[in-house]
């Protein structure tokens, strides 16, 4: 990190602890400072060497991580979506359960990772319903109306996404990475990626762009760890990210469902 980063860094989080106490002495609430930026890092594909080592990095720091797994991925006739997928081995729902029990969330990234923007509607709802009946089937206490749905290559159509809204808590597909604060009834969530090859000069300028905001969700979704995937960051790079945001107060890093659950409950 270079010297104006970290100067800027700095000053974000000193801004927001003193606009965070003075939120709280408003609301006579506790002393910890009110957030102002959420960073969700939404991990796609499911590939089982990197979801270990990702789950196993955001537990260094206390955190969950935020997991999105193709439903078939892990069964012997499964073809690879595409050349970045191609011979690396996906989790199974074993290891998604276990997972789960520690604290990391998982959720639907599609049956077969199919583009769903280049298929007929019908097929792709299709294709929708019967991954999430997978999930259903063999994620304990997986609740549709709970889910986020992340559209494999965040590719989808309005129809698709008007329709999406009513099975599933809310859906992931591309568009602006910074989103507004979590509402009520929030069904639209939007993020960018990079790639194909390592992404985490743009996960720094996003970064950079969201501490700079007064107030921001930023949805940035990832793939593998190191060599795996399309668009990966070192692990030690994203050791070393968690540990800078941690220190942020003004931040809080959570998986997509749960920054709905803790931010958009009882808004309007
Ligand atoms: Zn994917």
């Amino acid at each position: 990190m270079n010297q104006t980063r970290r100067e800027f860094l700095a000053a974000a989080g000193a801004a927001g602890a003193m606009i965070g106490l003075a939120r709280s002495a408003r609301a006579g609430e506790s002393n910890a400072p009110a957030k102002r930026h959420i960073v969700t890092l939404s991990f796609d594909d499911g590939f089982r060497k990197s979801s270990v080592r990702t789950a196993e990095i955001f537990e260094k720091h206390h955190l969950s991580a935020c997991i999105n797994v193709v439903a078939t991925g892990h069964l012997a006739n499964y073809s690879a979506a595409d050349k970045y997928q191609q011979g690396v081995l996906k989790g199974d729902f074993g290891l998604w359960n276990e997972l789960q029990t520690r604290s990391h969330e998982i959720m639907p990234h599609g049956y077969r990772h199919a583009n769903k923007a280049g298929l007929p509607p019908a097929e792709a709802k299709d294709l929708i319903l019967r991954c999430l009946d997978v999930f259903a089937k063999e994620l304990k206490g997986f609740d549709r109306k709970e889910a986020v749905f992340n559209f494999p290559y965040n590719a989808s159509t309005p129809e698709l996404e008007a329709w999406l809204a009513t099975q599933v808590k809310a859906f992931r597909t591309g568009g602006a990475a910074v989103n507004p604060w979590p509402r009520k009834g929030q069904a639209k969530l939007t993020c960018r990626s990079a790639g194909p090859e390592n992404a985490e000069p743009a996960v720094d300028r996003e970064v950079e762009r969201l501490l700079a905001m007064d107030r921001g969700w930023l949805i940035f979704n990832l793939h593998g760890l190191d060599d795996e995937g399309w668009g990966p960051v070192r692990a030690t790079y994203l050791d070393k990210l968690l540990e800078r945001l941690a220190a942020v107060q003004s931040v809080d890093i959570l998986p997509a469902g749960r920054a709905l659950a803790k931010y958009a409950a009882g808004t309007a």
